[in-house]
């Protein structure tokens, strides 16, 4: 019997995070302001996630365009103490692990996804994922979706796609995903949308 499978997205559902944390730590050691600092990323940032970019040559041109005074090791370790674990999801998803299926889907760069694999135990739940990074493409296009049904062999129809942004949602729910809008901060609406969809 074909089976049900959980796909998420990372970022504010899985984990939450706030980039003025790095930006203020960064300007301890900078002479732009925290406000100001991460909008000098704006040029490279995309070009990371989208896997055009790798990590030493992101890092090295980030540190140059702040005009960072710390090392290496300190930009990648303030570039990556970003994230706070949704433990209200962790405990959910633990229900069913082992029960069915669950894999990522995130738009996200090579640093943050060995730091957030490895530092938080909700990805334990999590068998296989898709990267924007490495598949050098990203959300809401169709073609990272369409990359993810091939190499997780997902049927769309029996995959329960999480995602906190509507555009994202949008193209999963046109190839045929059901789909949850997530909001972290009513985490009660998954639990009961989940249950029903799995007849529970
Ligand atoms: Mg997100």
């Amino acid at each position: 019997m074909p089976q049900p499978v959980i796909l998420s997205d990372i970022g504010n559902v899985l984990v939450a995070f706030d980039f003025t944390i790095a930006a203020q730590r960064c300007a301890e050691k900078s002479p732009f302001k925290a406000e100001k600092m991460f909008h000098r990323l704006d040029g490279i940032k995309l070009p990371y996630e989208n896997g055009d970019m790798d990590d030493e040559t992101f890092v090295r041109e980030a540190i140059a365009a702040l005009e960072f005074q710390g090392s290496v090791a300190e930009f990648r370790q303030i570039w990556c103490e970003i994230f706070t674990e949704n433990v209200a999801m962790k405990q959910t998803l633990a229900r069913w692990a082992g029960k069915l299926p669950m894999h990522l889907l995130s738009n996200t760069n090579g640093l943050h996804k060995e730091y957030l694999l490895s530092t938080f135990s909700i990805f334990r739940h999590f068998q296989d994922g898709v990267y924007s990074y490495s598949a050098k493409c990203s959300k809401p296009g169709d073609e990272i979706f369409i990359h993810t049904i091939e190499r997780l062999s997902l049927d769309p129809a029996l995959t329960f796609y999480i995602d906190d942004l509507p555009a994202n949602i949008a193209t999963a729910d046109r190839l045929g995903f059901h789909t949850h809008l997530y909001d972290i901060k009513n985490h009660g609406a998954l639990e009961s949308v989940l249950d029903r969809w799995l007849g529970v």
